[in-house]
């Protein structure tokens, strides 16, 4: 019998096993266990055989395998290890953070093991059809007078169309999916009829256009037995295929893509595929400003990945995104895509696991989860507006996909495509250190002009001591749109209506009773609510400390601007999104969809208004208080701004009418302004890294976070100054006063969350090596030093922000 390592959750060493061998059931590396432990049961994942272990060790047996394959396969274990070495976080607890949750430990007794192997085979099946027919496309030319009157009818309609997608619209909310029959070109195809000669497979496949039979049936009624002589043929395919429906529930609509490429993307394309070609690691930063076509980049990207037989990962930072990518994935790809986020159902998420597990599914397109995926042979990862901060997990085992994405990358000789409209600034560190290759996309597809930017000083337009929410430029600007018949964005990063009550009388702030923030007045119920843990209480008529009259609300939220817009502009309809207005899974989608068929002429809203949306008559986009966030306690605050800002800009003027900017700000002085008045992000980044050089903040650092947690404030702030005291004496024995510098503790900036009481001590150096040895000391030495005090130690590695 052999002997394994076994992972077992949430332990950080593996514990040493025999496993019984049969000879239909083969012990296999990766797979999923039932290992008896201190007389339990208990899941546990084979990590490493071994033919003689350590004399002397007292032995168990695994009890039972629990799945037919290893679910982590050879290509993900290294990926899987580095993660636990690098976040110094327990192995056992990464492979469950990188399974889906519907095969969590504890669900092992819900997975039957049979009859995955049946879908298996089912799907790879399928699979395998489609590849062999996409190669046996004839390139022969067969002129069109071989072909019956009714049929050359047919074909030169379908030429006419280029082999568009038509619009089709599907009763809503079907609850189970829908299928449609399409039709393809078939195998016998020709291209000569419908594509121009010379061009290379891999274009044509990326063109695979299709069409709703439904419309053909409409467009040449009786014709069905021609189509299924064309279809005979050979050159057309009629294919059954779930109805893809967009995040409005209806089926997605016309798309113009494929398109023909604009001279930047095509040079884009040809610089991926000399790397796709390459067969070894790369990463490509692709910088394009907003609108400038880079999913074009990235679909055409995939289609030549999978030619070569490897697979592709597409990752976008956030779940609203998803249908989006999705619609024009699967317009290209149908069958093959698979999703990962959190949207889905545990159920949900382990069927589209396992497709792509199976190897059915080599399009995979997900959020930050996704960069587990069990993709066997990765060729391609597209990490679509890398630069933003929701790649970062920001609890349990806090890893950054992004960066992940580039470790994965080089593990399976993949090529990384990071794309955004603002990189990172660490991106383009990168770049300029000739570590990354660029891609520049500069201009908008039809050219578009990017919007013009109005900066507007708020200290201009103060009235006594009241501050407009509106600045009269503003106020015009949306008066003038409402006039024209387009629509506007206002932008505000608070919701609520008031976000601080203070007393006049004895200065007292009314804050939340769990954590060190104040309390935000909702009109809406009122009430004062923490927009951290939840805690509420009724606005109260007196104030709580002094029992006098005094209480004044001060500040503003998208409540409170949603109100004043109002009173201002009678006629408009307004709408509001932020966190209280799309409680309900659907109302994100219906606002948005409001907004699309122009029965919405201003929408407020926060942070969810600004990423990614396409609404070309949107031609005013409002920024109501552009400090919010440059104000932020962080190194990135200047950053995040400018990202922030360029996002929300990239709104306005999306379609054929040109956009306007306002944003509204009390220090029009930042130097930030200037480039963004200009939409000038690499000057901006030229500023930012002197900065950053002579602080010495990353990129020209690495950074740990120290984060200590726990009830009792004394005892967070003593375990806090012990950490740091054992760690200045490691520093000064070990030497490393010149490359490492020890910040803190200190209370955190939130110096109390959800009744814990908050202390950080921040770790940064030049060499990264230096400052991972530091840190596992820490793990080391933390068990003794925390003993009995109720204090929890969270390392964050590479921090995003330091609340
Ligand atoms: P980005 O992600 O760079 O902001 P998108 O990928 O959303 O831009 O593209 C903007 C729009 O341009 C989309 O509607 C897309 O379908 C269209 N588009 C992309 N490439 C082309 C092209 N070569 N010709 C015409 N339209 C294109
Ligand atoms: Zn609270």
């Amino acid at each position: 019998m052999p002997y394994f390592q076994v992972i077992v959750p949430p332990l950080d060493h593996p514990l040493t096993y025999e496993v019984p061998t049969s000879p239909n059931s083969e012990p296999k590396i990766g797979q999923r266990v039932l290992v008896p432990l201190k007389k339990k049961l208990v899941t546990g994942y084979l990590w490493a055989e071994f033919r003689h272990p350590e004399p002397g060790l007292e032995i168990k047996t695994v009890s039972q395998i629990l799945d037919p394959r290893p679910l982590f396969s050879e290509a993900l274990r290294p990926f899987l290890t580095w993660i636990a070495y690098y976040y110094l976080f327990p192995l056992g607890l990464v492979l469950k953070v990188a399974l889906p949750p519907g095969l969590s430990v504890s669900s092992y007794q819900s997975i039957e093991i049979t009859p995955l192997g049946l879908e298996v085979l089912q799907e790879s099946r399928l699979q395998e059809n489609e590849i062999e027919l996409l190669q046996k496309i004839s390139w022969k030319s067969r002129p069109l007078s071989r072909f019956s009157p009714g049929e050359k009818k047919i074909l030169s309609y379908l030429e006419s169309q280029g082999w568009l997608r038509q619009t089709t619209r599907l009763k809503k909310e079907t609850a189970r999916p829908k299928k449609e029959r399409w039709i393809y070109p078939g195998a016998h195809f020709d291209q000569e009829h419908f594509l121009k000669k010379d061009r290379p497979l891999s274009e044509f496949l990326a063109s695979v256009p299709c069409l709703p039979l439904k419309d053909l049936r409409v467009r040449f009624p009786l014709s069905a037995q021609r189509l299924a002589t064309l279809s005979r043929k050979g050159l057309i395919e009629i294919r059954e295929q779930v109805c893809l429906r967009d995040s409005f529930g209806e089926i997605l609509s016309r798309q113009e893509g494929p398109f023909v490429l604009t001279g930047e993307q095509d040079q884009a394309l040809t610089r991926i595929r000399e790397g796709l070609k390459s067969g070894s690691y790369q990463t490509l930063l692709l910088h394009g400003i907003t609108g400038s076509g880079k999913t074009e980049v990235y679909l055409r990207a995939a289609t030549e990945t999978l030619l070569q037989g490897r697979q592709v990962l597409i990752m976008v930072p956030e779940i609203g995104l998803i249908p989006q990518m999705e619609g024009q994935f699967r317009l290209r790809f149908g069958e093959k895509i698979a999703l990962l986020h959190s949207g889905l159902n545990p159920g949900e998420r382990l069927d589209q696991w396992r497709r792509i597990q199976d190897g059915s599914s080599p399009v995979v397109i997900g959020t930050r989860s996704a960069i587990f995926a069990p993709l066997a042979s990765l060729g391609l990862i597209v990490v679509d507006e890398e630069h933003d901060p929701s790649y970062k997990q920001t609890d349990s085992l806090r890893y950054n996909a992004r960066d992940l994405a580039l470790v994965r990358g080089q593990q399976a000789s993949a090529l990384v495509i990071l794309g955004s409209a603002t990189p990172s600034i660490s991106t383009l560190y990168l770049r300029r250190q000739k570590k990354i290759g660029y891609l520049g996309l500069y201009k908008r597809v039809q050219e578009q002009v990017l919007p013009e930017i109005n900066l507007i000083d708020l200290k201009k337009f103060r009235r006594g001591r009241r501050i407009p929410l509106f600045s009269p430029p503003l106020e015009e600007a949306i008066g003038r749109n409402l006039d024209q018949g387009k629509q506007t964005l206002l932008f505000l990063n608070r919701r609520g209506f008031d976000t601080l009550i203070l007393c006049t009388l004895c200065g007292a702030v009314i804050k939340c009773r769990n954590c060190s923030l104040t309390l935000t007045y909702h009109a809406k119920g009122s009430q004062l609510l923490c927009h951290t843990c939840g805690y509420h209480i009724p606005l109260p008529k007196d104030c709580p400390a002094c029992h006098q009259e005094g209480l004044k609300a001060l500040g503003m939220g998208t409540e409170k601007v949603e109100q004043e817009l109002a009173g201002l502009f009678p006629n408009a309809s307004i709408d509001r999104m932020d966190r209280d207005t799309v409680i309900r899974k659907r109302s994100h989608f219906e606002i948005l969809k409001k907004l699309r068929d122009q029965k919405t002429d201003i929408l407020i809203g926060t942070q969810m208004i600004t990423k990614g949306h396409d609404f070309p008559q949107v031609t005013l986009v409002g920024v109501l208080c552009a400090d919010l966030s440059l104000n932020w306690p962080d190194f990135r605050a200047g950053e995040r701004t400018f990202q922030l800002l360029a996002q929300v800009s990239g709104r306005a003027g999306r379609g054929a009418h040109p956009g306007q900017v306002y944003i509204q700000t009390f220090n029009p002085a930042h130097y930030i302004f200037k480039y963004v008045c200009l939409h000038d992000y690499l000057g901006f980044y030229n500023q930012e890294i002197r900065f950053r050089r002579a602080l010495k903040y990353p990129p020209f650092s690495r950074l740990i976070n120290l984060l200590f947690q726990g009830n009792r404030e004394t005892a967070v702030n003593q375990v806090a100054e012990k950490i740091s005291g054992y760690l200045r004496e490691e520093i000064r024995k070990n030497k490393w006063a010149n490359s490492l510098e020890l910040l803190g503790p200190v209370s955190a900036p939130i110096a109390k969350i959800k009744g814990r009481y908050r202390w950080q001590m921040l770790l940064k150096g030049e060499d990264s090596r230096i400052l991972h040895q530091m840190a596992c000391l820490i793990r080391e030495a933390e068990k003794a030093l925390i003993q009995g005090t109720g204090v929890q130690i969270i390392l964050d590695v590479d921090p995003m922000d330091m609340l």
